[in-house]
């Protein structure tokens, strides 16, 4: 049997020496005793994987509305992308794989239902209450929201994961929440970190180009011009033609989708292999040293990134059919808002306790920022229909 300290043991042999071992965590806001076989890290990710927010991930919007189809990323399989990546970036360079893991698991927490649309709403709506910002309201998730343990609030996660997930987001937001000094912010961030950041980018424009050819949004011949498009395309089309495969555009979607993100990923891992060397880093203090990010794409794979999300900005985030259901999603966010806040009497028990003890204004928004889409939907029927029952 593998215990803990022979994992640690294993860490110390195979980690690099920029990598952040388990063993050396700055612990837990609650002091806990360490688990006899998992590592801290590893026990981190399963306690995200445990929460009610991380399940809840699968009736939130990632950018298709939920009801539109049920073949659309939500943000749970965005997650699910994301952590992936992040893990064979992580074990490449040879970093902590359980640390990168754990924050991409927990990096989506605090996003509300609607995706942007419902977290612009909200920030809207917290004007002058703070205000609101899914990062911060994804560490106040792990930290006050869940509800698990006799001993304590939250999930009680380590130090570098939390940090991890507060993003290094010094914003009036994580300010208004009590973040102000929680982190260091002179440290640059852990490698790990930095990992989980590009590989939430990499899923998230990968499968929004996915789901939006799928869809019918975005036809395969609208991609071109696209600098990484062209030649990630180029390169399938010569692959099936030599090996006689499959032409249906379905086929080739997927396969290009599947080398863009592919070639993304190569690069990433090698030029951040070439940064570290060049930039001369050898230890974890190095890491934190640094003035810039060491996790990067090289430059010409970034350019191309840059163009390929300017365009989904423009011919998907708000293209007629996405904005539409945007649109609704503040409106009913809005008014679900308003109503609460004007007679908490309406929250269930649990969250008219948690009003009196977070406040108003921010109490109501821990309720909607938690709900899923077709919660939140339910809710709003359930309180201004004539005829729902309660
Ligand atoms: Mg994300």
């Amino acid at each position: 049997m593998l215990l803990r300290r022979e994992l640690e043991a294993r860490e110390a042999a195979w980690l690099a020496p920029w990598a952040m071992p388990s063993a050396a965590s700055r612990g837990r806001v609650h002091p806990e005793p360490e688990h006899a076989l998992r590592g801290a890290y590893q026990r981190d990710r399963e306690r995200v994987m445990h929460s009610r927010a991380f399940r809840r991930l699968e009736y939130k919007t990632q950018v298709f509305v939920n009801h539109e189809g049920d073949y659309y990323r939500t943000r749970l399989t965005h997650t699910l992308e994301a952590a992936q990546i992040a893990r064979t970036v992580a074990r490449a360079l040879r970093l902590n794989e359980d640390l990168a893991e754990a924050i991409t698991l927990a990096h989506d927490l605090g996003h509300p239902p609607f995706g942007h649309a419902g977290a612009r709403a909200l920030a809207r709506l917290l004007e002058g209450h703070g205000g609101f910002e899914h990062n911060a309201q994804a560490l106040r998730t792990v930290d006050l929201l869940e509800r698990r343990y006799a001993r304590f609030r939250g999930l009680n996660l380590t130090w570098e994961v939390r940090e991890g997930v507060w993003k290094r987001r010094d914003t009036p937001v994580a300010r208004a929440l009590g973040y102000a000094d929680a982190f260091d912010r002179a440290q640059a961030p852990l490698l790990e970190a930095q990992v989980a950041d590009l590989a939430d980018a990499i899923a998230y424009d990968h499968h929004d180009l996915d789901d939006a050819l799928k869809s019918g949004l975005l036809r395969l011949d609208d991609l071109r011009g696209l600098a990484l498009v062209d030649a990630a395309r180029a390169r399938v089309e010569a692959r099936i033609a030599e090996l006689g495969g499959d032409r249906a555009e379905r086929v080739l979607r997927q396969e290009l989708v599947r080398a863009l993100v592919g070639e993304q990923v190569r690069d990433l891992i090698e030029h951040t292999h070439a940064r570290l060397e060049e930039l001369g880093v050898r230890s974890l203090d190095d890491v934190r040293a640094a003035a810039a990010p060491l996790v990067a794409l090289s430059p010409a794979v970034r350019q191309g990134k840059l163009e390929l999300e300017r365009f989904l900005l423009e011919r998907v985030y708000r293209h007629w059919r996405v904005w539409r259901s945007v649109h609704k999603a503040e409106r009913f966010l809005a008014a679900l808002y308003r109503e609460l806040v004007a007679d908490p009497r309406l929250l269930p028990d649990e969250y008219r306790e948690w009003v009196a003890e977070a406040g108003l204004e921010r109490g109501v928004c821990d309720y909607l920022a938690g709900m899923t889409d077709r919660y939140a939907q339910r809710e709003y029927q359930k309180l201004f229909e004539p005829f729902e029952p309660m």
